[in-house]
C-alpha cells in the first residue's frame, strides 16, 4: 500500500487552492481519508494514527516556548510539542502540524526548517485556516458530530468536547461551523500556530 503521507498530498492540489473553499475541502478530504485508512469509526481519535505515520516521529519537550516546532532529519519529519501544554491542546497541535506536513512536500530537504514563511501573511493566514480546517476534520469529523447531536440528542458542549478529546472551545467551534450552534467563539488556540 501507498504511503499514506502521499496518498494523502494526492488528495490535495499541487501548488496555491485557487480558492479557500477549495483548499477547505481538500483537508476534510484528506482527513477523511486518513480516518478511513486508520480504521478509526468513531471519537476519540486515538493520537496513534500520527505517531505511526511513516517517516514521522512525534516527541513532547518541555523547551518549547511555541506549541509545536517541525523540522525534516535524516528522512524524517521530526513533530516537537509543548509537553506543558494539556493533552487536548497537543492533540489538536498534532493534527494542524500533519496538515503542514502535507501542504509542504518541497520543504523535504535536509537541513530546512519547517515551516517556510508563506509569501504574505495572507497566505500564511489561508494556511494557518486551512490547517485548522484539517484538525476539526480529523478530530470531530461532521458525522459523528452530527450523530450525536442529532441522534443521540447530546447538547452539551463540555461532554461532547470529552467525548471527541478536544478542548471545549475548539468543540463548540466545530458545532458553530456545523451550524448547530449559533456563531461567536473566536480560535479554539486564541493564536496562530
Ligand atoms: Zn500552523
Amino acid at each position: 500500500m501507498k504511503n499514506i503521507i502521499v496518498r494523502l498530498r494526492e488528495l490535495a492540489p499541487t501548488g496555491p487552492a485557487r480558492s479557500p473553499e477549495e483548499a477547505r475541502e481538500a483537508a476534510q478530504r484528506q482527513a477523511r481519508v486518513l480516518l478511513e485508512a486508520s480504521g478509526i469509526t468513531r471519537p476519540p481519535v486515538p493520537e496513534a494514527i500520527i505517531e505511526n505515520l511513516p517517516r514521522l516521529v512525534v516527541h513532547e519537550t518541555l523547551a518549547l516556548t511555541r506549541p509545536a516546532d517541525l523540522s525534516f532529519v535524516n528522512g524524517t519529519w521530526l513533530m516537537l510539542l509543548n509537553g506543558l501544554e494539556p493533552l487536548v491542546w497537543r492533540r489538536w497541535t498534532m493534527m494542524h502540524e500533519l496538515k503542514h506536513i502535507l501542504d509542504h512536500p518541497e520543504v523535504e530537504t535536509e537541513g530546512l526548517r519547517m515551516i517556510p514563511d508563506a509569501p504574505t501573511r495572507q497566505a500564511h493566514k489561508a494556511a494557518e485556516g486551512t490547517a485548522d480546517t484539517f484538525a476539526a476534520s480529523v478530530l470531530m469529523p461532521r458525522p459523528w458530530v452530527e450523530q450525536l447531536w442529532r441522534d443521540r440528542n447530546i447538547h452539551e458542549v463540555a461532554l461532547l468536547a470529552w467525548f471527541f478529546g478536544v478542548s471545549f472551545d475548539a468543540m463548540r467551534r466545530r458545532l458553530e461551523e456545523l451550524e448547530l450552534l449559533p456563531r461567536r467563539t473566536r480560535h479554539p488556540r486564541g493564536i496562530l500556530v
